[in-house]
């Protein structure tokens, strides 16, 4: 395969967009992405496993490796601390990889910050691209985490206040993608990806 540049992609969406598919999707159709394992104080949902969809962590654990040093960003979401840790970005990229992160509005802000005080030959600001997945309405984006079935009804009320908040910064991102249709959102998602890599 033809060489390419490695990514350093921060996609953000409120929950509900479809952001773990289409993530997943992209995954398993680029073996030279690698998803970020974000660090969380939240508990587990579902069918979640430490160490693959989140590193699980205690409030001490995490305020430790923060204190440290070790995060890219962190930021407190719905009452539950997350952040990326720097070391595995600084690998992936370095190997030649690409690395994808599934981060809030805040964290994609700070991520910013952190990356425009990089030289420019660093690779995390070479690589660097932002994008927003969109909800097609927030009607929709409310039946989405009503079918989902994994959140009490606060919390759903909570993911959609904390959605329009989101929804009202996008414009600080380089791309905005609407999920209306899966497929459509995948390959705009895949063209972006080619585009700034130079697949194409
Ligand atoms: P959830 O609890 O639904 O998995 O995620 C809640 C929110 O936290 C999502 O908007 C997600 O993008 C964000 N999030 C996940 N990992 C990180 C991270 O490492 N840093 C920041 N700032 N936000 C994160």
């Amino acid at each position: 395969m033809q060489k390419t540049k490695p990514l350093f992609i921060v996609l953000s969406a409120p929950s509900g967009c479809g952001k773990s598919t289409l993530i997943d999707m992209l995954l398993q159709e680029y073996h030279d992405i690698v998803y970020s394992i974000s660090c969380t104080t939240r508990k587990p949902r579902g069918e979640e496993e430490d160490g693959i969809d989140y590193h699980f962590l205690s409030r001490e654990r995490f305020l430790e490796l923060a204190g440290r040093n070790a995060f890219i960003e962190y930021a407190e979401v719905h009452g539950n601390y997350y952040g990326t840790l720097k070391a595995p970005v600084e690998e992936v990229l370095a190997e030649g990889n690409s690395m994808i992160l599934d981060i809030d509005v805040q964290g994609a802000g700070r991520v910013r910050d952190y990356v425009r005080a990089l030289a420019d030959s660093d690779p995390m600001k070479a690589g660097y691209v932002d994008i927003f997945l969109m909800p097609p309405s927030m009607e929709e984006l409310r039946a989405r985490l009503e079918h989902r079935g994994t959140d009490t009804p606060e919390t759903i009320e909570r993911r959609l206040a904390n959605a329009e908040g989101e929804i009202a910064r996008a414009g600080e991102y380089m791309h905005k993608v609407v999920n209306d249709d899966l497929a459509i959102a995948y390959k705009r998602l895949c063209d972006l990806i080619d585009v700034h890599s130079g697949r194409m």
